[in-house]
């Protein structure tokens, strides 16, 4: 069997953590909408430019990709939490996983990114702090009448309260 070329595939969080990153051959990609997010100047955007100096190639995903990673992001109650630049991570290593030779392993401290992951099938990595060990799914809770919406749900349609975030566990990784 063919062992596959990991590809690994990082995120804002990485290049802000400001832990030295270093590509020693690997392949390491990121998206367009990661490169937006970093202001020219700074010292992370200093970082960057060093990456792609050193071989750290911009790709933008597909669109059937970001479509897929879209919807379902919004069945986990994560899209309200990921921003562009995190769609597009997500929907790169989606692309790169469906290629036969390559997978894709996402570099990110960001926990909506990695639980999307898991419930992509999609190997991550956690950077700086520890990787999350469970999935999780965001519902919606409404602090008037203390029910509960399994879809996320901005209004309480019962009391009309503006509702909050909570996490629900959801099975072991
Ligand atoms: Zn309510």
């Amino acid at each position: 069997m063919l062992l596959k070329k990991q590809v690994f595939i990082i995120d804002t969080s990485a290049i802000l953590s400001g832990k030295p990153i270093q590509l020693n051959n690997r392949c390491m990609m990121t998206t367009p909408g990661v490169s937006d997010e970093l202001r020219p100047g700074g010292r992370d955007y200093q970082i960057f430019e060093f990456l792609k100096e050193t071989g750290l190639v911009i790709h933008a995903p597909s669109k059937e990709a970001l479509a897929h990673v879209k919807a379902t992001a919004h069945q986990t109650g994560d899209d309200a939490r990921l921003s562009t630049a995190d769609i597009e991570i997500l929907a790169l290593a989606y692309d790169v996983n469906r290629e036969p030779e390559t997978e894709a392993v996402i570099l990110t401290d960001d926990y909506s990114i990695q639980n999307l992951a898991a419930t992509l099938h999609i190997v991550f990595q956690g950077f700086s702090q520890k990787e999350i060990t469970k999935k999780f799914k965001w519902v919606s809770r409404c602090p008037g009448c203390e029910r509960r919406f399994q879809e996320p749900t901005k209004i309480c349609p019962v009391c009309g309260t503006r509702t909050k975030s909570a996490l629900r566990r959801q099975q072991d990784l």
